[in-house]
């Protein structure tokens, strides 16, 4: 069976393939985040990056605070965030998926920069800073 989801940038010049849907779908509020995407929060799934690949379009990188964030070079929007160039997994804008509502957030991270009208799900587990995971992913350095 195909597993694989499709997203792509606002003009449709960046076109990507996620050869398996993101195994873990968060929201971040921290400052970095929305500064990047000049949004509210930002959701992020989690893929591995060998299951990314991109179909047509460049990407712009951008450097930040020791972490590579990725934005389609034609209109930059904003689509992937890695700690570093050759990591295993590779964070991936879920509202730039063309079916982002088949990808609930579960989590909410970085709540501590949470803008005070900003209201989230009681329903959602949160974590004031960066997820605490009890089980991370292999071959993943965790979040
Ligand atoms: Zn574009
Ligand atoms: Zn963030």
């Amino acid at each position: 069976m195909d597993r694989s989801v499709e997203g792509g940038c606002l003009c449709g010049g960046l076109r990507y393939r996620l050869h398996e849907p993101p195994v873990r779908v968060g929201d971040c509020h921290c400052v970095d985040c929305r500064r990047a995407s000049a949004a509210a929060f930002v959701t992020w799934g989690v893929v591995y990056r060998k299951d990314v690949e991109i179909l047509s379009g460049d990407l712009r990188k951008v450097r930040y605070a020791a972490r590579l964030r990725s934005f389609a070079a034609c209109c930059a929007t904003p689509l992937f965030f890695q700690d570093a160039q050759d990591s295993t997994t590779i964070d991936v804008t879920v509202v730039s998926l063309d079916h982002p509502e088949r990808f609930a957030p579960e989590v909410a991270i970085w709540t501590e920069d949470r803008l005070p009208w900003v209201t989230i799900d009681p329903h959602r587990r949160t974590f004031l800073q960066a997820r605490k995971l009890s089980r991370k992913l292999p071959g993943s350095r965790g979040e």
